[in-house]
C-alpha cells in the first residue's frame, strides 16, 4: 500500500504537475477551504483530542494557518520568481540569477500538540514550493489525525498529497523510504532517530524540537507594566494546551526580592482568567493522555520538588486535569528542572541579580525560545548578544510564533531549520544559481601556460572594476602594492 502511494507521487513530481503555479495555488486553495469549510469539525477535534478552547483552537491554529494561506497565496508568484543576482564587474557580459526548485517527494512528521497547525504549517511551504508530501500526523491527537486522514484529503489532489496515519512503527517504515526532504517536529529522542535514518539517502532535514523556554522577569516598576506581564505569563503557561506547548514558557528567573510580588500577582490572575474551580471554566486544555498525565505527577513526586509547590499541584487523573501550579526554587536537580515540563507547572527560580540569569541560561541547552520582561535596554541588549536561543522575546511571549515575517526554529538542542511565511517556502526548495555567461569577451590570462603576468592581471581583476582594469593594462595606472612582484 506505502510503496503504490509513494510511487504515485514519485509520479506525480515527475510529470511535473506539482511545479506548476496553478497546482500550487489549488491546493492551497484547498486547504484554506478546509480550514473554513471544517472549522466546526476542526475545533471539535481538538476539544476531543486535548480539551482545547474553540478560542485557543482558532488563535493558535485554525486562523495562523488562514493566515498564513492568505500571504502563500498572495506572494506566490513573487515566491517562485527567479530573482536577479548581482556579479562581480569583471563578469562581463555575464548575468546571473537564483531560480527556486522544489525538491521532490517530502515527508512531514508532526506532534499532537498542535496537531492542525503544526501538520498543515510545513505542508503550505511544501505544497508552495511545487513538492509532492505527505503528512504523517501524531498518532496521540487520534480525532485530529483521522480527520485529516478522512476529510482534509477530499479538498487536495490525492495523487500528490498524501496523510498517512500511525504511530512509530508506521512513522519508521515512512523513514526507510527516499525522500528529498524530512520535516519533523516532535522529540530529541524521535529526531535522533528521523536524522539516522536521513543519513541512508543523504535526506536533508529539519528538526523542529522543544527544550525549556526561560521567562525572565525584571523587577518592574510600573503597576500597568508588571500586570500586563502577569497576564502575559499566564496565557504562555496555561493558556496555550495547558502548557504543553514546544514555546509555552517553562520556568521563570526573578530576582529573590521580587519573587513574591509576581506569584502573588500571578495568583491574582490566574484567579481572574480561570475562575476559583479552573477545571469547571473549560478554558485550560486538558492533558493528552495518560502517559503524560504520569510523567507530570512523577515530576512533583520528589519530596523537596513536593515541598516548593506554593500554588494549585491538585490532579484530576480521570480527566486528566492538572490544576495551573506554582512552584517556588525546587532543586536545579530535580527533573523539574532539568527536563522540558510540557504542561501547567510553573516553577519560579530565585536570582541574586537578574543579570546573573545569563549565566543561568548559557549553562543550559540551547532553548528554542527566550523572553525577557524588562524595560532595562542594556539587558535586552545583552540578551540578545549574550545567550543563544532560536527566538528572543522581549516583554510578551508566543507571539513570535504569529509572525509570518520572522524565521520559526531552533538552534543546538532546540533543533535546527526554520519554517514560517516565505522560510517554510525556502525550506522546501532548492535554490539553483544560474549563470548566464557571452562569448564575446573573453580574458587570455584566464588560461595556461601560467606566467607571473597572468598572476598579476588576475589579482588586479580581482581588485578592480572595469575602468582600473582597463587602466592598469594600459599602463596608465600603477597596480596596488599587495598584487605580488618577483619571478615564476
Ligand atoms: P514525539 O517525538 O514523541 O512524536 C513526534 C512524531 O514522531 C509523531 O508523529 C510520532 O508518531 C512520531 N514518532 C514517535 N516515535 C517514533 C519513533 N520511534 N520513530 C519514528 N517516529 C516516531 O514528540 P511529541 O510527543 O509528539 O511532541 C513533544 C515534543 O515535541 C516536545 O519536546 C516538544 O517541545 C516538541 N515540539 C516541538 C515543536 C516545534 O515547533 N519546535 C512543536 C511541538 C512540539
Amino acid at each position: 500500500m506505502m510503496e503504490r502511494d509513494l510511487n504515485d507521487l514519485r509520479e506525480s513530481y515527475e510529470s511535473g504537475k506539482t511545479k506548476e503555479a496553478s497546482w500550487r495555488e489549488s491546493q492551497l486553495k484547498g486547504l484554506r477551504r478546509f480550514l473554513m469549510d471544517k472549522q466546526q469539525d476542526i475545533m471539535q477535534a481538538l476539544m476531543q483530542d486535548l480539551g482545547k478552547h474553540q478560542i485557543e483552537a482558532f488563535r493558535d491554529e485554525i486562523g495562523t494557518l488562514i493566515k498564513t494561506l492568505n500571504l502563500a497565496l498572495k506572494s506566490l508568484k513573487d515566491w517562485m520568481s527567479s530573482k536577479k543576482a548581482a556579479l562581480p564587474q569583471l563578469a562581463l557580459l555575464t548575468s546571473a540569477e537564483i531560480v527556486p526548485q522544489p525538491l521532490g517527494v517530502v515527508l512531514i512528521i508532526s506532534s499532537w500538540n498542535f496537531p492542525i497547525g503544526l501538520s498543515l504549517e510545513p505542508l503550505i511551504g511544501a505544497v508552495a514550493a511545487g513538492n509532492a508530501a505527505v503528512l504523517k500526523p501524531s498518532e496521540l491527537s487520534p480525532a485530529c489525525s483521522s480527520l485529516l486522514a478522512s476529510s482534509l484529503t477530499t479538498y487536495l489532489d490525492n495523487k500528490g498529497i498524501k496523510v498517512m496515519e500511525g504511530g512509530a512503527e508506521e512513522s519508521q517504515q515512512l523513514l526507510e523510504q527516499r525522500w528529498d526532504k524530512i520535516f519533523f517536529t516532535g522529540s530529541a529522542r524521535v529526531g535522533r532517530i528521523v536524522m539516522s535514518a536521513a543519513v541512508k539517502h543523504l535526506t536533508p532535514v529539519t528538526l523542529e524540537l522543544g527544550g525549556k523556554c526561560p521567562a525572565v522577569v525584571d523587577s518592574l516598576s510600573s503597576s500597568w507594566d508588571i500586570e500586563v506581564t502577569v497576564k502575559r505569563i499566564i496565557v504562555a503557561k496555561y493558556g496555550t494546551c495547558a502548557g504543553q506547548a514546544c514555546i509555552a514558557i517553562d520556568y521563570v528567573l526573578v530576582e529573590k526580592g521580587y519573587c513574591s510580588k509576581l506569584v502573588q500577582l500571578i495568583k491574582l490572575y490566574i484567579n481572574k482568567m480561570f475562575g476559583d474551580n479552573p477545571q469547571k471554566s473549560k478554558t485550560i486544555s486538558r492533558i493528552v493522555n495518560k502517559h503524560h498525565f504520569s510523567r507530570l505527577k512523577n515530576l512533583l513526586a520528589d519530596e523537596k520538588v513536593k515541598e516548593s509547590v506554593i500554588y494549585g499541584g491538585s490532579m484530576d487523573q480521570d480527566n486528566l486535569f492538572i490544576e495551573p501550579t506554582i512552584l517556588v526554587d525546587p532543586p536545579l536537580e530535580a527533573a523539574v528542572m532539568s527536563e522540558e515540563i510540557f504542561g501547567p507547572l510553573l516553577p519560579i527560580i530565585t536570582l541574586e541579580k537578574i543579570e546573573d540569569s545569563i549565566k543561568f541560561i548559557n549553562c543550559r541547552p540551547k532553548p528554542l525560545a527566550l523572553y525577557v520582561f524588562t524595560k532595562n535596554q542594556t539587558l535586552q541588549r545583552r540578551m540578545i548578544s549574550e545567550t543563544s536561543s532560536g527566538s528572543v522575546t522581549f516583554n510578551d511571549a508566543i507571539l513570535q510564533y504569529a509572525a509570518d515575517t520572522l524565521p520559526f526554529g531552533g538552534v543546538g538542542e532546540s533543533g535546527f531549520g526554520m519554517y514560517h511565511g516565505k522560510f517554510s517556502f525556502d525550506t522546501f526548495s532548492h535554490h539553483k544559481a544560474v549563470v548566464r555567461r557571452s562569448f564575446l569577451t573573453d580574458f587570455w590570462y584566464r588560461y595556461p601556460p601560467w606566467t607571473l603576468n597572468k598572476l598579476q592581471l588576475l589579482q588586479v581583476s580581482y581588485n578592480y572594476d572595469y575602468l582600473g582594469l582597463l587602466l592598469v593594462l594600459l599602463g596608465l595606472k600603477r597596480p596596488s602594492k599587495h598584487v605580488i612582484s618577483g619571478h615564476m
